[in-house]
């Protein structure tokens, strides 16, 4: 393990790149893809290439850009700002992110598109200079997905033979639902000539495989084998563990338990998008406390929504939306004594994060549609104290694996999640524990880690032998 020449892709580089002084200083960046793959730099070498972040113009500075992040073994994909919005913002997170979130109403634009495509070519002759044969690379999500055949033809016009892997962190959809996309074609191929495709839940994976072909698990294209699977991921527990033993943590969650040993807390951890369904959550949370009344001064919502693509539209009026929407619940049941809503539209270091996780007598995460969601994840790593309940919807990819340790609910129904939250409060102390033990169970094997060897282990096997049936 960890001998492997390996190229992970994405779109963003993990680290943020910034100008300080006149010279660039990087630093890790916070998300999901991120807090997968740190499990695997333990154990696994690889080089990232992606995109910095930022528009680097002269020579002189993409070459100190290029010296900043070497020594964090990361290549930048330098684009410009326009071309880089476009993709981004306009196609990747206006167009194809809805759609595959099953959104309606999306309007397909050419002028994205195109971008989209280009920025897709420039990441493919990037790759192919920095691969050699033998390579795994190992793509992920959904802003690069005709990555894999631009690739392959780059690849292919090089001589160097390469095994391409991709993961896609989001569902995908049922096949009327992507139909949607007029582009749908494209994507497909540009998938289909990856040598393994990997999804969060089975459910994805048949979506894709029915919008393909009929086969099981295999999928034939331009005469090559295409394998496809579920890879769960998963986060690094140890990194929490670890964390909470931190004296100062340890202060926090002390002076935290103070604070709220009156009223049970229930904790939310979301970006704030639309398919994290927070507009929901806060009407749910209403209902709840309309419901029942008795329970108003005896719990709390402590809601952190993360500041997420605020070059969007959509995502500013989603802001102010739910600004009035917390503004209204705490206008209608704050008393002098306190408010039974905390609403922070801020990210939170990851110290204060594993504390406020840690605090908690529920989680509650609303998700209209969501490729896995890893806050779910991360509760459970910070419980082992308290044994909190989560409340998670029935449309996050982790349902299809914490059913059975949860309480799940559609999100969509008020009264469900009104009823899902009152349940989750009240349950039983045994029950809670089987429920709390099947979670950690699960989150401790299925660990980022092992979901990053899994998936390279494979594409491997796929490199050593193309032809061999998955
Ligand atoms: N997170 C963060 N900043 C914060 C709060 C949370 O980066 O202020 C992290 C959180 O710990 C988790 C990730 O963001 O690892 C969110 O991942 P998830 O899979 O739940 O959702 P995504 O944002 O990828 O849709």
């Amino acid at each position: 393990e960890g001998k492997h020449n390996l190229i992970i892709v994405s779109n963003r580089l993990p680290l943020s790149i910034k100008r300080v002084d006149g010279t660039y200083e990087s630093s890790i960046s916070s998300g999901g893809l991120v807090t997968a793959l740190s499990g695997l730099t333990k154990s696994t070498q690889f080089r990232w290439l992606g995109w910095p972040g930022i528009e680097v113009k002269s020579n002189k500075d993409r070459e100190e850009v290029s010296r900043t992040l070497n020594e964090h073994d990361a290549t930048p994909i330098f684009l410009d700002s326009g071309l880089a919005h476009e993709h981004y913002n306009m196609f990747a997170n206006r167009i194809l992110w809805p759609i595959l979130h099953y959104q309606s109403g999306v309007v397909f634009d050419d002028g994205p598109w195109q971008a989209y495509r280009r920025v897709n070519e420039l990441f493919a002759a990037a790759i192919a200079e920095a691969a050699e044969t033998g390579t795994l690379i190992w793509v992920h999500d959904y802003h690069l997905m005709l990555l894999p055949e631009l690739l392959r033809n780059r690849l292919y016009e090089k001589n160097k033979h390469c095994a391409i892997g991709f993961s896609l962190h989001t569902p995908f959809p049922a096949g009327d639902f992507w139909r949607n996309l007029p582009v749908r074609k494209h994507l497909l191929e540009g998938l289909l000539s990856s040598d393994l495709i990997g999804f969060h839940t089975d459910e994805y994976k048949q979506n894709f495989q029915d919008t393909c072909a009929k086969i099981p698990n295999q999928i034939r294209y331009k005469n090559r084998l295409v394998c496809v699977g579920k890879f769960i991921v998963g986060i690094d527990p140890q990194k929490f563990a670890h964390t909470l033993q931190n004296p100062d943590v340890q202060d926090r969650i002390r002076s935290l338990e103070e604070r709220y040993k009156d009223v049970k807390v229930i904790v939310g951890v979301d970006r704030l998008d639309h398919i994290k369904g927070l507009t929901q959550k806060l009407k749910g949370f209403d209902s709840f406390l309309e419901d029942y009344p008795e329970l108003r001064d005896k719990i709390i919502l402590i809601q952190v929504a993360v500041p997420s693509r605020e070059d969007v539209k959509e995502y500013q009026e989603l802001e102010t939306e739910l600004s009035t929407l917390a503004g209204k619940i705490n206008g209608k049941y704050a008393t002098p004594d306190g408010t039974p809503l905390l609403y922070m539209h801020r990210s939170v270091p990851f110290t204060e994060l594993t504390a406020l996780y840690s605090v908690a007598d529920v989680c509650l995460l609303t998700s209209t549609r969501d490729g896995m969601n890893l806050v779910s994840f991360e509760f459970v790593a910070c419980q082992e104290k308290r044994q909190g309940v989560l409340v998670l919807s029935e449309f996050a990819g982790a349902a299809s694996f914490m059913r059975e340790g949860s309480i799940s609910f559609h999100p969509a129904n008020t009264t469900e999640m009104s009823e899902a939250l009152y349940a989750a409060l009240k349950l039983d102390p045994d029950e809670r524990r089987r429920k709390y033990e099947y979670l950690r169970d699960f989150v401790n094997t299925h660990t980022s880690a092992k979901w990053g060897q899994t998936f390279i282990e494979k594409l491997s096997q796929r490199c050593r032998q193309p032809g061999k049936a998955c």
